[in-house]
């Protein structure tokens, strides 16, 4: 069987990466979500299991150490990680994945799976991420100062993904997403990989 698709889908934080991916999950059900684990705080009305699974810091820490994670990182304090299992059963059962994640992560998954897609998610300007960031009410000035600044050395790491989108508009996006879905499924490069794996068995 044909393996599934790796979508990658990343950049700064505040460029909007979690409407787009609840966006394109609602029109493309067929595509499975990687839900992270994360020491972070659940927030109002998350859910356990479904936005994140929420554990405490010894927990993730030895989820580490056994190698649960395909790829974690420390954003803004706090860990996040991608559950390598159900990322690997769900791509061999033929099923898509996507994984919403920041850039640090993005760049390690690019490591262990380079024949993922790696899409690179940005604002308009740094004036509107400016902005989107400073209407989470919810931070000091500090924070937000921090933001910031991560947010401009991440820009520079654009290069190393392999489609860039300016998220300018919810459903464009999405319909720009569902274009390089397209193309990445007839491309030769990837027929030529899958190939390569039946050959392996
Ligand atoms: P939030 O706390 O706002 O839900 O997420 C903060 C940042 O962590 C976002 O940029 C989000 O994309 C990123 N993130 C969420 N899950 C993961 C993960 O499993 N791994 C990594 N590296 N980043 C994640």
């Amino acid at each position: 069987m044909e393996k599934g698709l790796l979508i990658v889908l990343s950049g700064p934080s505040g460029t909007g990466k979690g409407t787009v991916c609840k966006a394109l999950l609602k029109k493309h059900p067929e595509i499975a979500l990687s839900v992270s684990c994360t020491t972070r705080p659940p927030r109002a009305g998350e859910v356990h299991g479904k936005h994140y699974f929420f554990m405490d810091r010894e927990d993730f820490e030895k989820r580490i150490a056994e190698g649960a994670f395909l790829e974690y990182a420390n954003v803004f304090s706090n860990f996040y990680g991608t559950p390598r299992g159900f990322v690997e059963e769900t791509l061999a059962q033929g099923k898509d994945v996507l994984l919403e994640i920041d850039v640090q992560g993005a760049l390690q998954v690019k490591e262990s799976a380079p024949d993922g897609v790696f899409i690179f998610l940005i604002p308009p300007s740094m004036e509107e991420l400016e902005k989107r960031i400073r209407s989470r009410a919810t931070e000091t000035e500090e924070k937000i100062r921090e933001r910031l600044g991560k947010a401009n050395a991440e820009m520079s790491l654009m290069d190393k993904y392999d489609y860039v989108i300016v998220n300018d508009e919810v459903d464009r996006v999405v319909e720009k997403i569902e274009s390089i879905l397209t193309a990445e499924k007839l491309s030769v490069k990837r027929r030529k990989i899958s190939n390569e794996r039946s050959d392996v068995k």
